[in-house]
């Protein structure tokens, strides 16, 4: 069997189109738009890329971004007070905190300083709570795009063995929770799991979230699985064995191209979510 890809741009891209025909719509009945904040704490380059990306695709479907620039000196509460205000602005629907932060921050006090309407990046406890009880509340981005993902191929998830290989606070762990509130039987792997390619045998689905190159060898995948790859390695490598995978899967995603896409597309329509909601309060 050769699998079918799984298109992420393409998801992406018709989903990007839905949030720009609302967005206009929003602006138009509100006289403003929709409103991204994204923070940014200190001089890492790959940060300083990714919060511009997000803007500039914020910019594309008719947003407006507000960009808040802090040293690397920043304090905890400097940070808290700053994504505070944010909170209280009626101006400001989404907030994004680029992360990781500089260590010496309490990345979790900062992320819990954004209100729970606001936490379009899915990142505050409020919204893990949410996912983890199947309650509404805006999911972690990535974990929301692999969902979509799924949707879109069409891919039964109830009864269905996924295991996910990963256990992140923003990855690995609400992605696990998203799809058992779908009715998956899941298993969670990580760096301590025994045997790992036995437990990646028995999976229908399988979510890569690990961080290392090729880690999930193509003769692990069970024939006819479909095989989610949400890493992204120097390179352009993902965490799985992408040619031999392909080989047994029915559905796979490619790296770049699979998941990656997905990621910004729902911190969009979730800022998207977010206005529409605080507009109608
Ligand atoms: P992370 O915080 O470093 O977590 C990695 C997870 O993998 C941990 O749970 C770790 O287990 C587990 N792990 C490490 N080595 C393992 C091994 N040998 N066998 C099994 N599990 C192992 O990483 P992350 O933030 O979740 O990101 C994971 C990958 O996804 C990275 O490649 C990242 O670039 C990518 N990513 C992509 C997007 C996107 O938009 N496409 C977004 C976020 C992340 P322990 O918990 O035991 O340490």
């Amino acid at each position: 069997m050769t699998a079918r890809i799984i298109d992420g741009r393409n998801v992406a891209a018709a989903l990007l189109e839905t949030i720009i025909r609302e967005t206009a719509q929003f602006t138009q009945i509100h006289g403003r738009r929709p409103c991204l904040a994204t923070v940014l704490v200190g001089d890492d380059p790959s940060s300083h890329t990714y919060v511009r990306m997000k803007r500039n695709r914020c910019a594309e479907v008719g947003m407006e971004s507000r960009y808040v620039e802090l040293p690397e000196e920043t304090t905890t509460a400097a940070l808290v007070a700053e994504i505070a205000a944010l909170s209280a602005d009626p101006t400001v629907d989404g907030i994004l905190l680029q992360h990781p932060v500089p260590a010496h921050i309490d990345e979790r006090a900062a992320f819990e300083a954004i209100a729970p309407a606001k936490d379009v990046d899915g990142v505050t406890m409020h919204s893990f709570a949410a996912m983890a009880f199947n309650e509404r509340g805006f999911h972690s981005c990535t974990p929301g795009g692999i969902l979509r993902l799924l949707d879109a191929y069409e891919v039964p998830l109830a009864g269905q063995h996924a295991v996910v290989v990963g256990r992140s606070p923003i990855l690995g762990k609400p992605v696990g929770m998203l799809l058992l509130a779908r009715d998956a039987t899941v298993t969670y792997c990580h760096s301590r799991t025994r045997d790992l390619a036995e437990h990646v045998r028995e999976a229908d689905v399988v979510v890569a979230a690990v961080g290392r190159p090729e880690l999930v060898r193509g003769e692990w995948i069970k024939d006819g699985a479909v095989v989610i790859d949400a890493g992204y390695n120097p390179g352009n490598v993902g965490d799985v064995d992408y040619a031999s995978a392909a080989q047994r899967a029915r559905l796979i995603t490619p790296v770049p191209g699979g998941v990656g896409p997905m990621t910004i597309a729902v911190l969009l329509e979730q800022t998207l979510t977010a206005a529409t909601s605080a507009g109608s309060d």
